[in-house]
């Protein structure tokens, strides 16, 4: 691999690969695989993940909302998207990109139905959304009715899948409440079968789900985090591999003693003799002001190195006093002997967000 000579989040496509084998290798035999690529793939780059993807036979791509399934269809893939979160405005977009949507509520089915209707569809293909108890989207016990109210009077839409949420499928402590929303789920989707009288894909397994309860694959999983080498747990993540490795250099070595200070609000305060190194990547690239003050660091040639004073918008600045390196050389951020999980707890967050946080300003470099 060549040395980063710029601010680079290198995309490892063997290490997705490695890891769309290793989820799918938990599956029982024709469970299909919902590969989750919302949010630039989590940071990554959706468009060159979808096309590995595509080529690895995934059967699914599910994204948050609209735009991001309509670049995905300009890019040229083909296999079918759900939209996770659209909202009504969005219908008629979504219709003209073979997209299809998830109904969470009595009022997008109704919406949804209108439009269908009204361009003459015929079993457009959506997703209806139960609520199970992560209480963010979905039609509860409570609404479930308005579902063979709407759909006996209509033959414009199929329900090709139902699903529901886990709220804590990584939290063991948690197991009861999890296995309450798994009961909740398989009753829904008995009643909808019983209502609509054909049998759509059951999905509820986020990536953590699909390891912590394989008996509740049923006939779809949706694994994002996995994908890009991690499981919210160490003894899982150590199947995978991280997909990103976030890499910088060393643009300038200040000498500093006694009284000096660094940076804005001269936060960072010398004592003895200091070398201070400068690093082209700030806030602005999703390495946030949380992490400044020694709270995280960087690796240089596999060691430690703290960031001190505040985190800049587009420069960090790193104490290598006691490191051997020089102006232009390679500086680890994430990847490698950095662990993202590690770095997002050093800055009181989860890989989720530090991952989705690196900003499209970041030069992306595929490696395969
Ligand atoms: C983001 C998301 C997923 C993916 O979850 P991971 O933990 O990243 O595997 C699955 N389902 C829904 C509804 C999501 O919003």
């Amino acid at each position: 691999m060549p040395k980063a000579e710029e601010t680079v989040l290198e995309i490892d496509l063997n290490a997705l690969a490695h890891n769309f084998r290793t989820i799918k290798s938990q599956l029982k035999p024709g469970v299909k695989f919902m590969s989750v690529i919302k949010a630039y793939a989590y940071g990554n780059d959706s468009v060159a993940m979808a096309k590995k993807l595509e080529e690895l036979d995934t059967d699914y791509f599910a994204v948050a909302y609209t735009e991001e399934g309509i670049r995905l269809r300009k890019a040229g893939i083909s296999k079918p998207i759900l939209i996770l979160h659209p909202q009504p405005v969005n219908y008629a977009e979504i219709i003209e990109n073979c997209l299809e949507p998830n109904l969470y509520s009595a009022r997008t089915l109704q919406l949804f139905i209108d439009i269908a209707e009204k361009q003459n569809q015929k079993n457009y293909p959506v997703h209806l959304k139960f609520n199970t108890g992560m209480n963010r989207l979905g039609f509860t016990e409570a609404d479930y009715h308005h579902i063979p109210e709407k759909l006996e009077k209509t033959k414009s839409i199929k329900i090709v899948s139902a699903f529901s949420h886990l709220a804590a499928s990584e939290d063991w402590k948690e197991r009861e409440f999890t296995l309450s929303q798994i009961y909740k789920f398989k009753d829904l989707a008995g009643k909808l079968l019983d209502d609509i009288g054909y049998q759509p894909l059951l999905h509820l397994c986020n990536t953590s789900a699909i390891f912590n309860y394989p008996s509740a694959t049923f006939s779809m999983v949706r694994s994002g985090l996995g994908l890009y080498g991690f499981a919210n747990d160490p003894n899982l993540d150590k199947n995978l591999k991280p997909v990103g490795t976030l890499k910088t250099v060393i643009s300038q070595i200040q000498n500093l003693e006694e009284g000096d200070t660094v940076g804005y609000s001269r936060a960072f305060k010398v004592e003895n003799h200091t070398r201070i190194a400068t690093l082209p990547i700030g806030h602005a690239d999703g390495i946030k002001r949380i992490y400044g003050h020694g709270k995280a660091g960087v690796f240089i040639n596999g060691e430690y190195v703290p960031i001190v004073g505040n985190v800049c918008m587009d420069i960090i600045m790193i104490d290598v006093t006691n490191i051997d390196c020089k102006e232009g050389d390679e500086v680890i951020v994430f990847g490698g002997p950095q662990h993202v999980t590690k770095l997002a707890g050093d800055g009181g967050t989860i890989s989720y967000e530090l991952i989705t946080g690196i900003s499209q300003r970041v030069k992306r470099v595929i490696i395969e």
